[in-house]
């Protein structure tokens, strides 16, 4: 493999080219900040953003376009309410205030939302853990928002380096001043920026069932980390119920309206198999209609249960699911009530899954509970700025907006509003820095990305398998302490054999090399986090401490320079 090393320059970097990294590479430069975005993958073409495996992307708006009642206020304290105390004040009222605006930005760049067939009003929805319905709606996921947004940065001839992985960044004197990067030929490029912004989306593929594209390992959260920078409510990771066959999807909440008919692999009907004594399924089920994700806070948390459990006792399907069809429901009554969600969202969706062969009204398809985002990441201030001064981090990598549980369609809206204060705040530090700061002779050393023995009997994707396995056993549902400790031991396992006995030769195998790497820390702070509060709140849920208890409603930190690599309190407060 090639060692040659080269060192670019520039005031502002940008890590991705999702939501968030687009939005903040606008803004940086429209303030006049010279920018660099630097991609994994594809420019335009990677990421959870462009990532179609759902009909429709939410974004929420609080206009009243479809509640007359709803604002701002109602909006922040649906926010904090679903937060469950984790959730970070003044970025949800940043958030809460600046939705509307962020919505008009991305008109203004060509990206339709849609309306109402009879009027000329928005389309919107009631999204999960909202009290209004105010999710407003873009056709194919948010595809659009990165064709917009990412046509419009090419247009003003922004530089872009994809195929370029940020392996690390550099850290001094509690300051970011640049990354090291890892190129498709295997060669070191060092990147000295005056402001670096994060914008490298979650770690969904920490777990084998996950809707989240192949580059999404969690590399920003493993990065940030090791360079200082502290991270928050990372044991609040989502998870839902997905399609997984005949194609991934997410399963929107407002089908389970229609209350689907949910069987194992010998066609038995399985939940209530389940369900505590003097719960009914249909009391269950009407709950799970209020949010897609996986949550504690109410009894629909028993469908995900049930449905992992029924997997974990051998009562899955040979893909790892279960099977669910709507034979025999009357939609005619549902589809005429057009108050609820389900009415507006029957045509789109129903139209999604017959151009992909699904006939919702007649076929079975195969559901599984799938990794989703992640509600924590870097703790960041109103500017978006991390502990360590000139990092930045918005979108699904960054932490504050959300809490225990996150109202759907917020990421979206969050990629905008923080995205937009990362780039103006990264490109206001930049300009004022006459120059780089140098590099001092122990940090100029070590930047070159992490070295692996190269030789080795594993390979590189049966240990990423091996690891997603047991994320997905331990980690994603059903979590407890034995399973969690347990979790933590696989984790070293796949370390020692990834750096001491696995085949890693070529420039790609370096790449996932080093996302494994991170994928094995990402799953080790969530463990640690989730070790870290023996309770159940929101997405975290502890088998063997089921219900939520006051005394931990502070969050955890974690940061490397504390001596227990983690400490608790009120992000309120901080
Ligand atoms: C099926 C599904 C449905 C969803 N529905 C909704 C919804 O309706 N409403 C809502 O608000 N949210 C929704 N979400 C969540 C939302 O889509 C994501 O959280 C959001 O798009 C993340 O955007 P981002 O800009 O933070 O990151 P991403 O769009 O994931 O982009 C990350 C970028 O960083 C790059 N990158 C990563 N690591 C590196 C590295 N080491 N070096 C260089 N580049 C790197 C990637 O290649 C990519 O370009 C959904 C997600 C999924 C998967």
């Amino acid at each position: 493999m090639s060692t040659f090393r080269r060192e670019i320059h520039t005031d502002v970097l940008v890590v991705g080219s999702g939501g968030a990294a687009l939005r903040a590479v606008l803004e940086a430069d429209g303030a006049g900040a010279e920018v660099l975005v630097v991609i994994k993958g594809e420019f335009r073409k990677s990421g959870a953003t462009f990532h179609s495996v759902a009909e429709v992307g939410a974004f929420n708006v609080p206009d009243a376009a479809g509640d007359p009642l709803d604002s701002p206020e109602v909006f922040l304290q649906d926010i904090l309410t679903a937060g469950q105390g984790m959730a970070d004040p003044r970025l949800a009222g940043i958030l809460a205030n600046e939705a509307e605006d962020a919505l008009h930005y991305l008109e203004q760049y060509g990206v339709h939302f849609e309306r109402r067939e009879d009027e000329d009003r928005y389309l919107t929805y009631r999204a999960c853990f909202s009290s209004k319905s105010r999710s407003h709606v873009i056709q194919d996921h948010f595809k659009p928002i990165v064709k917009a947004l990412g046509t419009e940065a090419s247009r003003r001839g922004i530089r872009v380096m994809d195929r370029l992985m940020i392996v690390d960044l550099i850290a001094q004197d509690g300051q970011c001043l640049g990354a090291v990067a890892l190129d498709h030929n295997g060669d070191t490029v060092i990147i000295r920026a005056k402001s670096t912004i994060l914008t490298t989306g979650g770690a969904s593929q920490l777990f084998a069932k996950n809707l989240y594209p192949s580059d999404i390992t969690g590399d920003g959260y493993a990065m940030a980390y090791r360079a200082g920078a502290h991270l928050v409510n990372m044991e609040f990771m989502q998870a839902g119920v997905s399609v997984i066959t005949p194609f991934i999807n997410l399963f929107g909440n407002y089908l389970w309206d229609a209350r689907p008919n949910l069987t194992d692999r010998n066609g038995q009907p399985f939940v209530e198999d389940y369900l505590p004594e003097g719960l009914s399924l249909d009391a269950v089920i009407a709950q799970k209609e209020r949010h897609f994700p996986f949550s504690s806070s109410d009894i629909s948390r028993y469908i995900e249960i049930s449905i992992q459990k029924a997997i974990n006792d051998g009562r899955g399907t040979d893909e790892g699911g279960v099977y669910m069809d709507f034979i025999g429901r009357d939609f005619t009554q549902i589809l005429a009530d057009k108050d609820r969600s389900i009415a507006r969202m029957w045509p789109l969706t129903y139209q999604w899954y017959q151009e992909r062969g699904v006939d919702l009204y007649k076929d079975k398809i195969q559901i599984t509970c799938s990794a989703h985002a992640i509600n924590g990441g870097l703790r960041i201030d109103a500017d978006a700025q991390s502990n360590l001064k000139g990092l930045f981090a918005a979108g699904e990598v960054a932490a504050g907006p959300h809490g225990a549980d996150r109202l759907g369609g917020n990421m979206s809206v969050t990629c905008q509003v923080f995205g937009g204060r990362a780039g103006r705040a990264a490109a206001e530090r930049a300009q004022r820095l006459a120059d780089h700061p140098p590099l001092s002779k122990d940090v100029a050393e070590h930047l070159h990305p992490a070295a692996f023995s190269g030789q080795g009997k594993h390979s590189l994707e049966t240990l990423r398998q091996d690891l997603q396995k047991a994320a997905n056993r331990y980690l994603l549902i059903l979590r407890d302490e034995t399973g969690l400790r347990q979790f933590l031991r696989v984790c070293r396992q796949v370390r020692q054999a990834l750096l001491e006995d696995t085949c890693v030769e070529t420039a790609a195998q370096k790449v996932a090399a080093l996302e494994l790497s991170n994928m094995i820390q990402v799953g080790e702070l969530m463990a640690t986090a989730a070790l870290a509060r023996p309770e159940s709140r929101g997405s975290h849920y502890r088998e063997d401490h089921p219900e939520s208890d006051a005394r931990f409603s502070r969050n955890v930190i974690l940061d490397r320079n504390h001596p227990d690599g983690h400490f608790i309190a009120r992000l309120a407060d901080l």
